[in-house]
């Protein structure tokens, strides 16, 4: 027996060192392969077949009543827009409210879409409290371009449906709501009341307050060319003018610069009052400038407004930063003439501004493509 299992000793050594000396010769045949190879060269991915994208199925609704959920006869405050938003949502279905962030005394600052275009326009209004009457037509342009929007019926002869398949409207109708509640209260519903008359030199009438709740100005609080307004407003916080310690302070302003960041908008329409004018030019040169003009022009044409060529500013303000950084067509839309006492002069406003966002898109169609 023993010399039976030496032989099958020696038969798995045999096997042992054949496998053994495979398994070597294996191998090393396979780093020599892989030695001989080409360095690797990295595959470039393959280019997406363009399938050209068809027109988004859009719901139709033909059959809305038009609501005239946005009025007012006092000061539009925060308080009506948001029940006015509420209603909006509650009947058009395509129309979608964010909140993109807080202001100083943590109002949320909404954000209505209406459109399902790959690219944005930002309308925006209230930077100023005193300035409520552009919220109050931005929230009555939302309530009319909704409408129109979902019964696909045209509004002044334009097509919302194919315009808002372009485009999506992004409107942020108030920027600055303690502002606004400040001049609707009459200084009352903000939560330092001796605070805001010290900041309003001891007036206590504050219809005519533009400042965040901290007393500064949100249109001074922009980056570009801040220390200009930090030079020319006053040097502490205050009704108007005042630029704040640093730009980018204040929780209203930060928003609004997250939101042209992430979403790159196509034109920016910013609103104000009071002068009935349209501001566009902030140093562009060349075509940039060109188009920019072109714009602001066809814009002050429909609304009879006045086109100035000067920038009417000193620096930190929105239209100064978006054109600078972003190198978008930003408009400022100063409506009406009477700060104020706006209303009475609001149906003349409406009638003025009620087609400028359709216009706007149809021109940066035109220019995009000619
Ligand atoms: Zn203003």
């Amino acid at each position: 027996m023993t010399e039976e299992a030496g032989h099958i000793r020696r038969a798995v050594l045999v096997l042992a060192s054949i496998l053994t000396i495979l398994v070597v010769y294996l191998y090393l045949d396979v780093w020599f392969y892989v030695q001989a190879q080409p360095p690797l060269v990295r595959e470039k991915p393959a280019e997406p077949t363009l399938v050209p994208t068809e027109p988004l199925e859009i719901p139709l609704f033909p059959n809305l009543k038009f609501k005239s959920i946005v009025r007012t006869k006092g000061v539009y405050s925060y308080e009506r827009m948001i029940e006015h938003l509420q209603a909006l949502v509650d009947q058009y279905e395509l129309l979608s409210v964010d909140i993109i962030g807080e202001s100083v005394e943590r109002r949320a600052i909404y954000l209505v879409k209406l459109g399902q275009g790959e690219k944005k326009i930002l309308l925006d209004g209230a930077h100023h409290g005193s300035e409520w009457i552009s919220s109050f037509l931005l929230m009555t342009m939302i309530e009319h371009y909704a409408y129109h929007y979902h019964t696909g019926q045209p509004f002044y002869g334009y097509d919302l449906r194919e315009l808002l398949s372009t485009y999506t409207l992004y409107i942020v109708p108030m920027v600055n709501p303690d502002g606004v509640e400040i001049v609707a209260t009459n200084g009352r519903g903000s939560l330092s009341y001796d605070s805001l008359l010290a900041m309003n030199g001891g007036s206590r009438d504050f219809t005519l307050w533009k400042a965040n709740a901290r007393g500064v100005d949100l249109n001074r609080q922009y980056p570009t060319n801040w220390h200009l307004a930090q030079n020319y407003g006053p040097p502490q916080p205050a009704s108007a003018n005042y630029a704040g310690s640093k730009p980018l302070t204040e929780p209203e302003v930060i928003a609004m610069e997250r939101l042209h960041q992430q979403e790159g908008f196509s034109a920016h329409l910013t609103y104000h009052s009071v002068g009935n004018e349209v501001f566009y030019y902030y140093y562009q040169t060349g075509r940039w400038l060109e188009r920019d003009r072109s714009l602001a022009q066809a814009v002050a044409n429909h609304t009879g407004y006045r086109l100035r060529h000067s920038s009417g500013g000193i620096g930190g303000m929105a239209r100064d930063h978006v054109v600078t950084t972003y190198q978008i067509p930003s408009l400022i839309i100063e409506l009406g003439t009477n700060k104020p006492r706006p209303l009475p002069e609001f149906n003349d406003m409406w009638k003025r501004n009620r087609q400028v966002p359709c216009l706007v898109m149809t021109w940066l169609k035109q220019w995009e493509e000619p």
